[in-house]
């Protein structure tokens, strides 16, 4: 390890993706783990977080102390839920750290304290920290500016794995954000989020959503573009996590010497049109 390596905070240490993340920053260069965050009351909570995340003990004791973890630390990486890392950004901003956030399901006011907080921290958010998604929802922007409305419907897929607990995916939102950007409308008042009985015909310039579950899927998405002769799809497939993994890391040590602010992926990416 060198000495100037990033030292990172992994919060919900014990969750899926905070694993996934424990073992990605045992074996990167250039990031090193300053402390393992689970869950108050977590069972999980003083056992060594290398075993937790299955690479043998590494002398970093899970601790339910955010305070005390985020001493001394430069970032805190976060896959949690939404209130804790809302909770985790009031917290990072005080200590002045960069905060990764990956966490979905997040709702208006959760984002309102998330761009308040962004005024001291440096917060990178997104609902998908990979390269492929970002590309996908750049490319998305562009075919819908270029097929119009009257002619071309736009549907949003999605699939995920049985554990997951908020529809649409963080994902699916991003996409169709994407989406309505290429079409100058905006998502809220426009996205059919649900079918069921006896609905009518498809309301004209819609994004429409579908979801989903089952099994261990890690996530599938697809954006189709259907107009009565024709349908072009445009679609991503995650074999694993580490990839979100890999683009949380990029984004801590991209952000490392940047000002306060509230960034996206695609800005970590370079792919923004801002
Ligand atoms: P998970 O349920 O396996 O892990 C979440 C962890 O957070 C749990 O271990 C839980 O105990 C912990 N947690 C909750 N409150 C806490 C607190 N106060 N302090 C410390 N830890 C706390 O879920 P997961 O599959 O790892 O996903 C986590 C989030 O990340 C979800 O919102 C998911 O949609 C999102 N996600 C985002 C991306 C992306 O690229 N942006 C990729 C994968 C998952």
């Amino acid at each position: 390890m060198s000495d100037d390596a990033m030292k990172l905070v992994v919060v919900g240490a014990a969750g899926r993706m905070g694993q996934a993340l424990i073992r990605l920053i045992h074996a990167t260069d250039g990031v090193t783990l300053h402390a393992a965050v689970a869950r108050p009351g977590s069972a999980f909570i003083g056992k060594d977080a290398g075993e937790i995340a299955g690479l043998g003990p590494i002398g970093i004791p899970m601790t339910d102390d955010p305070l005390a973890a985020f001493l001394h630390a430069e970032g805190v990486i976060d896959f949690t839920m939404p209130a804790t890392s809302v909770t985790f950004a009031g917290l990072a901003a005080q200590a002045r750290i960069v905060h990764i956030i990956g966490t979905t399901g997040c709702s208006d006011e959760d984002e309102a304290k998330f761009k308040a907080a962004a005024r001291h921290a440096r917060i990178v958010k997104s609902g998908n920290m990979g390269l492929g998604i970002n590309l996908l929802s750049v490319l998305v922007e562009q075919a819908a500016r270029a097929l119009p409305s009257n002619d071309w419907d736009i549907e949003v897929l999605e699939m995920h794995h049985r554990h997951k607990v908020d529809a649409p995916s963080g994902t699916a939102l991003l996409l169709g954000q994407a989406a309505a950007k290429g079409r100058g409308i905006d998502l809220n008042d426009s996205s059919v989020r649900v079918r069921d009985g006896h609905t009518g015909p498809r309301p004209a310039g819609t994004i429409g959503f579908a979801t989903l579950r089952g099994g261990g899927v890690v996530g599938d998405h697809s954006v189709i573009f259907a107009s009565e002769s024709e349908r072009l799809t445009l679609s991503h497939n995650a074999g694993d996590r580490s990839l979100f993994a890999r683009g949380a890391l990029q984004a801590a040590l991209w952000a490392r010497d940047k000002k306060p602010g509230f960034y996206s992926m695609l800005d970590v990416l370079g792919l923004s049109t801002r």
